[in-house]
């Protein structure tokens, strides 16, 4: 079968004939994959920056933003069948019997690192006509979700920072009296791709008043909009009920001047160094959650010295949530069904285009959209 992959030590990346996957383990699955999304892990994979192949293979399968239909389950397979719609989880547990985490089933906190990572490190990813996996990797999908779920696993990952975030607002008095949840509080979104927009969409629907706080904005694909146009995103923002922001227009101070202290920020914009220095602008009590990776760009400075004394006055919590476990994939899943019923049309808009898996190594080569790549494998 076809499959897209990198081969690291050759620096190059092409369209393979891999071994067709088969049931080895009575809980094993075999999925026929329907739409794999890409994004900057695999532009970085796919420029040789990161990524490692499967300790057996000369070359790494791409693809860990998967949705699948599942053709084939092992006699021990309960819970799916065959004609279902699945979304992968990505991480997969380590060996060492001392990792308490991997042994309960929740790589996702892994203690000792050497967990591996579907189509990123140690394990090949999804981007192929068919793959298998134990059964509990799998998270089942409404058919109604057929054209979005492969949004899944970009939202799980806000959906990880924001169940945390839930935590550590518990530790607030009026938790006690019941006042959870983001019923008046106030979100600002750093960032404006798939992330930033997926987790503006949970932000709202849990109550928050969001504000997405990002550069550019006018025009999604290529600057298309104009100067004096509201732009793709704004006018996406707009839709949801959040106001959208463009940082050359209005500086963060002067917009919690306007609209009040910031409880929560979600940093989506892959960590930049400003992003972290919006930090200072976060409100007394309030949460920075980040989803993205920094340091693969290089050294940056932040006055953290500044940073910290405010965080330590301001009773603040940065939270930096390494992986969607399996429940924050069942909470995304939830919540795409909610967004499409509270916006009908809105989750397809966040995806950019599709393409057939022969274009697939070529896009990789090209710069970021802005908005969610979707390879087609199969209809
Ligand atoms: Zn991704
Ligand atoms: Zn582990």
């Amino acid at each position: 079968m076809k499959a897209v992959a990198v081969f690291p030590e050759e620096h190059a990346l092409r369209l393979v004939e891999h071994r067709e996957p088969a049931i080895l383990a009575p809980g094993d699955v075999v999925v026929r994959v329907l739409d794999v999304g890409f994004c900057g892990i695999d532009r970085e994979i796919a420029s040789f920056r990161t990524g490692s192949p499967p300790a057996d293979s000369p070359y790494l399968i791409l693809g860990h933003e998967a949705l699948g239909e599942v053709v084939e389950v092992g006699s021990a397979v309960r819970r799916i069948r065959p004609g279902d719609l699945v979304v992968p989880t990505v991480r997969r547990p380590c060996r060492h019997e001392t990792c308490r985490a991997c042994r309960m089933g929740r790589p996702d906190f892994c203690l000792s690192g050497e967990y591996t990572q579907r189509g990123i490190k140690g394990a090949h990813g999804f981007l192929a006509e068919r793959f298998s996996d134990d059964a509990r990797w799998l998270q089942p999908v409404p058919r109604e979700l057929r054209d979005v779920g492969v949004l899944t696993q970009p939202l799980a990952l806000a959906e990880t920072a924001i169940a945390e975030l839930e935590q550590v607002q518990k530790r607030l008095p009026w938790a006690a009296l019941g006042e959870t949840g983001g019923s008046g509080k106030r979100a600002v979104v750093l960032g404006a791709g798939p992330v930033a927009l997926l987790g503006a969409m949970a932000l709202v629907v849990r109550g928050y008043k969001v504000a997405i706080y990002s550069h550019g904005g006018r025009g999604g694909h290529g600057g298309r909009g104009g100067h004096g146009g509201r732009g793709e995103k704004a006018e996406f923002a707009e839709s949801l009920g959040a106001q959208f922001v463009r940082a050359e227009e209005e500086k963060l101070d002067s917009l919690v001047d306007r609209t009040g202290r910031i409880d929560v920020m979600l940093e989506a914009t892959g960590a930049t160094p400003e992003a972290l220095a919006a930090m200072e602008h976060l409100g007394r009590n309030g949460v920075y959650l980040m989803t993205g990776i920094p340091g693969r760009r290089g050294a940056f400075t932040l006055d953290a010295g500044y940073l910290l004394h405010g965080m330590v006055q301001r009773n603040q919590v940065i939270i930096g949530p390494a992986h969607p476990s399996a429940e924050a994939y069942r909470a995304a899943i939830q919540d795409l069904g909610l967004f499409s019923r509270r916006w009908p049309g809105a989750l397809s808009r966040l995806i950019s285009s599709r393409m057939t898996i022969g274009q697939a190594p070529e896009a990789f080569r090209q710069p970021a959209s802005g908005l969610k790549q979707v390879v087609a494998v199969a209809d």
